[in-house]
């Protein structure tokens, strides 16, 4: 669960980038962030994952409180959120396989462990038969796919998939948006943070709007 508490974000160039956010994610949601470039977005991913400290007000993420966790707690706070970057983060020179292995390595899971679920979390993105490619050697969608898998693999209750759609034409975004509605059905909670307001539309899902800093709407799109 995702809850904030009037929530204001203010860089140290005197800059306030949130100026008293309230809102709440339940477990098992699927739920759209919006607003233009500028409004706040990234700022909410990171007080989200423990990169940033609010300013003041309360976060609180699966049972972590953001507004004082320790920095050695942050580690296990983040195996409870996966997140999907704008720019993939890939490692090029890592096959498809390894890159999703990995990020089950760098948690401390057994070899056993990851033999059984790094194909599991292929297979729910399409990519089984893709395992041994290299990114370069994938489309944009393909690697999205595989930035999802990765996000995927250590069981976080919760993805926040940043832009997921910023570098696809329409018919490869429709598809990676039914791949996230699926991992939804799953059981898993999904935040899909973006400006573009158009995915937005051809989903009728629960959508927070944000726009310089504070939440303007929250609710379902009722526009057909
Ligand atoms: P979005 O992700 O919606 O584009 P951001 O959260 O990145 O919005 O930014 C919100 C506001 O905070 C903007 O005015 C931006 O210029 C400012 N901002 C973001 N990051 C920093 C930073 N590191 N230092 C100072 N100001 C920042």
């Amino acid at each position: 669960m995702i809850e904030f508490t009037d929530v204001v974000k203010s860089y140290e160039q005197g800059n306030t980038a949130l100026n008293g956010v309230t809102m709440q994610i339940e477990d098992g949601e699927f739920c759209f962030l919006v607003g233009p470039s500028g409004s706040g977005k990234s700022t909410i991913i990171k007080l989200i994952t423990g990169e940033l400290k609010p300013t003041s007000g309360t976060v609180h993420v699966n049972g972590y409180s953001l507004e004082r966790i320790r920095k050695r707690e942050i580690p296990y706070l983040r195996r409870t959120v996966g997140v999907v970057f704008q720019d993939f983060r890939l490692i090029e020179k890592m096959t498809v396989y390894e890159n999703v292995a990995f990020a089950m390595r760098v948690v401390g899971a057994r070899e056993k462990e990851i033999r059984e679920r790094v194909p599991y979390v292929l297979e729910l993105v399409g990519l089984e038969n893709k395992a041994n490619r290299h990114p370069k050697e994938m489309s944009g969608g393909e690697q999205q796919r595989l930035a999802i898998a990765r996000a995927l693999v250590n069981n976080p209750s919760m993805i926040i998939a940043d832009e997921p759609t910023g570098n696809l034409d329409p018919e490869r975004s429709f598809e990676i948006m039914a791949l996230l509605q699926e991992i939804n059905n799953l059981g898993t909670t999904v935040l899909v943070v973006t400006h573009a307001q158009n995915l937005v539309e051809l989903f009728h899902k629960r959508t927070i709007v944000i726009d310089e800093g504070v939440v303007v709407s929250d609710g379902l799109d009722e526009e057909e």
